[in-house]
């Protein structure tokens, strides 16, 4: 195939990948002008959808983030925080003011107390090295907190560019697609332009006649755990709905599994509640642990699943973390899928989780 370029974002065209930049449908190249689906569904739905670029693309390419001066606005997941905090930014934005939007709240159970998640999210920036201006809670999907956000962005930003960045699937699409559809009252002032040094453009729109709120592309974080999954399966790790916790009364000496994408030991420690947070649609099974290896083997797939039979390849084996939890509310982490928290007492639980997606300890969140 000769080499095609998108005129909308100068992206080369490639019909082989509809993930990845550049993807037309093979028709499409017979036009005059090619356009990449992702230009296209810009021009003709004014829709925008977030093309992955890795951690090492990402940087080059928005090096020049760094010379510009401009407000960033970080946008995660708050149902998977570790897995979608950028740890690079300060190297990627410079001295540029930082915006945390914490995305997705219409996931946490009700009765999360917003203030001291936004408290906490501030504590894992800072912890994570990134120095943040101000913390905002929305759902995209909801509309919640959109307005709060859009009025604090137009205040920090000081009369300059807005950089909206984030890994991919933190909801960055929905969150531009509703800022351009409230902005479509002008007719296509939604733009794409190139980047100095970088082919792919970036969308671009106009918050006044000289600034622009500036679309970058998803940065792909190997962390996930979507990157292990079939789609199916991810249909069932990925929460939709308000997630609703599930508690188990555990002894030492019982497992809880995870489906069949992550395991949880206690193997030491006096009865004690662990309360589950993850999509309700995701099963979890108490077993003993002294059975547990056995269950794995036999029913990986089937009773244990996602991933299902024929998604098993996809998931790497599981590395064994023990940890040693004392001193108040923890939040046991399993990257992507979710957490389960244990109160005060001292225990000692072993998880199990895919080679890659490590799981980890933290302050409680809820
Ligand atoms: P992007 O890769 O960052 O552009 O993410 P998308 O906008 O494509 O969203 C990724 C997934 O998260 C999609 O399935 C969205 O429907 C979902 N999503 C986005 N925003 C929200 C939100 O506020 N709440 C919930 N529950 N899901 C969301």
């Amino acid at each position: 195939m000769e080499t095609i370029y998108c005129e909308g974002c100068g992206a080369q065209i490639q019909t082989e990948d509809k993930e990845k930049i550049g993807y037309a449908p093979a028709a499409a190249l017979e036009k005059e002008v090619v356009l990449c689906q992702r230009c296209f569904r810009l021009k003709h739905y004014n829709e925008t959808q977030d093309v992955p670029m890795t951690d090492d693309d990402f940087l080059k390419m928005v090096s020049s983030i760094r010379e510009s001066e401009g407000l960033i606005v970080h946008m995660i997941d708050i149902f998977d925080v570790h897995g979608s905090l950028i740890e690079s930014l300060p190297r990627i934005t410079g001295k540029n003011p930082i915006i945390l939007v914490g995305n997705k709240l219409d996931l946490l159970p009700k009765s999360t107390n917003p203030n001291k998640l936004i408290q906490w999210l501030r504590k894992e920036a800072k912890d994570a090295g990134i120095k943040v201006q101000d913390v905002f809670l929305i759902s995209s999907v909801k509309g919640t907190g959109i307005d709060e956000l859009k009025e604090a962005i137009d205040y920090e930003r000081n009369g300059q560019d807005v950089y909206v960045v984030g890994t991919t699937n933190v909801g960055k699409s929905t969150f531009i697609n509703t800022l351009i559809k409230q902005s479509t009252g002008h007719k296509n002032v939604i733009t794409t332009s190139y980047f100095p040094g970088t082919t792919l453009g970036f969308i671009q729109i106009p918050l006044d006649d000289s600034a622009s709120l500036i679309d970058t592309p998803g940065i792909v974080n190997k962390q996930q755990i979507a990157h292990y999954l079939s789609p199916e399966d991810l249909k069932v790790v990925t929460p939709r709905k308000e997630i609703k916790s599930r508690g188990f009364q555990l002894n030492s000496g019982q497992t809880l599994f995870f489906g069949g994408l992550a395991r949880l030991d206690f193997v030491k420690g006096e009865r004690l509640a662990f309360i589950c947070y993850f999509a309700n649609e995701l099963e979890i099974h108490r077993t003993k642990l002294e059975k547990a290896d056995e269950l794995y083997e036999s029913h990986l797939g089937g009773l244990l699943s996602p991933p299902t039979e024929e998604s098993i390849e996809l998931l790497p084996p599981f590395i064994e973390h023990s940890f040693k939890i004392s001193g108040g509310k923890k939040d046991i982490v399993f990257p992507g899928l979710g957490w389960v928290t244990v109160s005060g007492e001292e225990a000692t639980v072993v998880v199990h989780s895919p080679k890659g997606v490590s799981a980890g300890v933290r302050n409680s969140l809820i």
